[in-house]
């Protein structure tokens, strides 16, 4: 079975360049050494040319063509001459005793020397000696072509043979290329063999970290852009997949949260309801109760129900929030206006615990927010100072606004929370005290929504036990849009 075998790029690219050099200097060399012959054959052509022309000159004069003495010609000692009339008919031939019949104008160099006064023959058999020639023709101007014929000898070969040395030349100029040509090609196969492996790491979606940068040239500067394309692909891709996580990760917590919820809304609905469902079953059952036990019974049905409607009233809150801020629509709100506002509300009811109310801010607090959601958070902490502090103050105070926030403490001077719980009072449903929450109307929900209001406004919100005593609340809220 016939194996075919597989070149790289680089070794089919060197393949090319040793094939295109042998052809370049195969051409020079074949065309180098045929302008060699033919120089060599005219420079001896030459040579001949000026025998004929004295010989021709002799004849012109009269001269006997027997007493012409060929002596002088060397080195060309056994030089033949022949004379030829236009007509071809051959009247002298010093190497034959008898001269031919048939005419001479076959003959090339005859041929050429009536057409052109002098023309020559390389080589060519005569059928007259028997030798191989070469033969010079020239014409004079009465008729007579005299013809000089050397005989190849090893000496004629060795003044026609053309000069070599330019063929070692040549191949050491093809040798020369194709190293050069080795190296050229090798660098570029490293290179090819690197982009080819970049491509391949590519297609597999394979990571890539810090790769070497290419060489400088026009293949490297394409490369080194490739990597960069893909290094800002993969980080497209990695940014794309954590935000896919994170989403996914959030969304995965807003329905624990979700469910969470739920379940911890039907546990507080429970008691509650069954509560309502026991006293008005009692009632239904006990017709003759005295006025007094029925209004006890009533009082508490009455009771449940507030808290049902307070429980409703937050979770829809809570829910709302959770949908997220798109449904929350914000306007231009002055801050302290609201605190006002949800200070006289209380103060009455903080008069009857015996608590007073210091708002301590002296000036507008302009921002972007939802009225009802910042109303909540200062109504669930007022809410929650008067019910669980025990202390006799509560005061609201400016610590400090720029053009983008506004930071304020709410603050008690009661019992405050205990250390371990503080991180945890944000929870939904987490109560320190669950029979003193319930019996202040307490929800569970009200330090959750104060968390997700401040934080749906862009803001932080912190809780802490002061030295001096009491509970501390440091919200921070961020102004929006507003200019200030
Ligand atoms: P609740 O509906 O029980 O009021 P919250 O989330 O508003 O739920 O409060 C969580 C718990 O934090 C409350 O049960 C209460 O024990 C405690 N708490 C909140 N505010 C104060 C405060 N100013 N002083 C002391 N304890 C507080």
């Amino acid at each position: 079975m016939a194996s075919s075998i597989k070149l790289t790029y680089p070794q089919r690219l060197f393949l090319w360049l040793v094939g295109y050099s042998v052809l370049l200097v195969g051409c020079f060399i074949a065309f180098q050494y045929t302008r060699e012959k033919r120089f060599k054959a005219e420079e001896l052509n030459t040579r001949l040319q000026m025998i004929n022309t004295y010989i021709l000159a002799e004849l012109e004069q009269g001269t006997d063509i027997s007493r012409i003495s060929l002596r002088d010609f060397h080195p060309f000692d056994d030089i033949r001459v022949s004379v030829i009339k236009d007509d071809g008919t051959v009247i002298y031939d010093n190497s034959l005793d008898s001269l031919p019949d048939k005419s001479h104008l076959d003959r090339k160099e005859i041929h050429e020397a009536l057409a052109h006064r002098s023309g020559y023959t390389v080589r060519r058999h005569s059928e007259s000696t028997g030798d191989s020639y070469f033969y010079s023709a020239t014409k004079g101007k009465r008729g007579y072509i005299v013809r000089t014929a050397v005989p190849y000898s090893v000496s004629l070969t060795s003044l026609l043979d053309p000069d070599v040395n330019f063929i070692w030349v040549m191949l050491a100029v093809a040798v020369a290329m194709c190293v050069l040509g080795y190296f050229a090609t090798r660098r570029v196969g490293q290179h090819i063999t690197r982009l080819k492996k970049f491509a391949e790491d590519m297609e597999s979606g394979t990571r890539i970290s810090n790769v070497a940068p290419f060489p400088n040239d026009e293949l490297g500067a394409i490369s080194n852009h490739l990597v960069c394309l893909y290094a800002k692909l993969q980080q497209a891709w990695s940014d794309r997949d954590s935000e896919h996580r994170a989403a996914l990760h959030e969304q995965r917590e807003k329905e624990r949260i979700k469910k969470q919820l739920t379940n911890n809304i039907n546990h507080e609905l429970k008691t509650p309801v069954a509560s309502i469902k026991i006293c008005t079953e009692t009632l239904l059952a006990h017709k003759n109760m005295s006025e007094e036990k029925r209004d006890q019974f009533l009082q508490r049905c009455l009771l449940n129900a507030e808290r049902l409607q307070r429980l409703l009233t937050d979770v829809a809150l809570i829910t709302r929030m959770d949908d997220g801020s798109s449904s929350i629509i914000k306007e231009p709100v002055d801050l302290n206006t609201v605190i006002r506002d949800v200070v006289s509300d209380h103060e009455e009811q903080a008069a009857s615990a015996g608590i007073a109310i210091e708002n301590l801010i002296d000036r507008p607090l302009e921002m972007t927010g939802n009225p009802s959601l910042l109303e909540a958070v200062f109504n669930n902490l007022i809410d929650n100072a008067i019910a669980y502090s025990g202390g006799d103050t509560i005061r609201i105070k400016l610590l400090g606004e720029d053009g983008r926030k506004i930071v304020l403490t709410v603050s008690d001077n009661g019992i405050g929370i205990p250390t371990e719980h503080l991180p945890r009072i944000f929870e939904r449903f987490y109560r320190i005290d669950k029979g003193r929450s319930r019996a202040a109307g307490g929800t569970g929900l009200g330090l959750s929504i104060v968390k997700n209001a401040v934080m749906l406004h862009g803001g932080t919100i912190m809780a802490e036990n002061p030295a001096t005593g009491g509970l501390r609340f440091k919200i921070s809220f961020s102004r929006g849009t507003v200019s200030h």
